[in-house]
């Protein structure tokens, strides 16, 4: 369940949590054209509070829509200053950030015709994504089924609402069958990524990932790759396979919801000694540090704020 919050920005204004509210014909609910954002605000060693990469995932949200040929109403820097104005609202000193932007009702064909394009903040406390004992040991994910989207069917550059459609069929699937998470995938049968998760694996001290062409070009993803970068690491960005996996030293997930999670089984098969190995606890500690403004280096990733 969410934990609510006093309010939601909803269209430039702050509305009441239980208010915000939109008609069922409400064209993004029928046809998934939609786009979304995750963002996380952590709250700092000394006291303050910031948001991870920002400004970075409010022009992600705006060039999901340019992709489905949405015009966001507002700008950037708008919606940056509209996210911290309602983590203030509801003192919120660290919080998941969802903005969603989407179609409104009107003409209830696929042609959304000039319905309004409309646009939410909303904020509220969320922990660990897959469990705090999931950062620390691990998890069990299990290669889907589901393929993920070919390039050309859905757009995977955009954070759209309808690909996510796929996501929940994989993660469903995964849970049910007993596992954490899934591993996706793409139709010609290379690693692509989590239902909500870029993938990494370490093999002999180099780390890998798939190219970012097919899969949703994680906030996350890069800044692991600039700090792994930083710390000595070469990082390869190249086709991988799922056997390749089976026998990796590491292998790990990264998001901003996932934050760096380590992998320990996949399909069953123990990933190297089974628990999180040695590169994905360094990087783990490192980003934490960064995230709760302890590494002055990387200061230009957040937004600071006090509440
Ligand atoms: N891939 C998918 C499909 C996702 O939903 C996410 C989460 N936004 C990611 C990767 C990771 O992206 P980020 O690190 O920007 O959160």
């Amino acid at each position: 369940m969410v934990q609510k919050s006093e309010t939601i920005w909803f269209d430039g204004k702050q509305v009441p949590w239980d208010e915000a509210n939109v008609h069922v014909l409400t064209h993004t609910l029928h046809y998934g054209a939609g786009v979304f954002e995750g963002i996380r605000a952590y709250e700092c060693a000394d006291g303050s509070s910031e948001v991870f990469r920002l400004e970075e995932h409010m022009v992600r949200l705006i060039n999901s829509a340019k992709i489905l040929g949405i015009t966001v109403p507002y700008t950037a820097e708008e919606l940056t200053e509209a996210a911290v104005e309602t983590l203030k609202l509801n003192k919120l000193a660290g919080a998941y950030i969802r903005p969603l932007v989407f179609i409104g009702d009107g003409a209830m064909g696929v042609h959304p015709g000039d319905n309004p394009i409309r646009t939410i903040i909303a904020t509220w406390p969320w922990g660990a994504y897959l469990g705090e004992e999931a950062l620390e040991k691990g998890i069990a994910v299990k290669c889907s089924t589901f393929n993920r989207h070919h390039v050309n069917v859905m757009m995977t550059k955009s954070k759209a609402c309808g690909n996510y459609v796929n996501s929940v069929l994989a993660k469903t699937e995964a849970v049910a069958d007993g596992y954490h998470e899934a591993i996706l995938l793409d139709t010609t049968g290379h690693v692509s990524e989590g239902s909500g998760e870029n993938i990494f694996m370490v093999q002999d001290d180099v780390i890998y990932t798939p190219h970012a062409d097919g899969v949703l070009g994680g906030l996350t993803r890069n800044s692991i790759i600039t700090l792994a970068n930083d710390l000595g690491y070469e990082v390869r960005e190249e086709p991988l396979t799922r056997d390749m996996l089976y026998v990796a030293d590491e292998v790990f997930f990264t998001g901003t919801a996932a934050e760096l999670t380590p992998i320990s089984s996949i399909d069953r098969r123990q990933i190297g000694s089974g628990i999180a190995g040695p590169v994905a606890k360094l990087l783990q500690t490192e980003y934490f540090k960064i995230v709760k403004g302890e590494n002055s280096d990387y200061e230009h990733w957040l937004h600071r704020y006090s509440i």
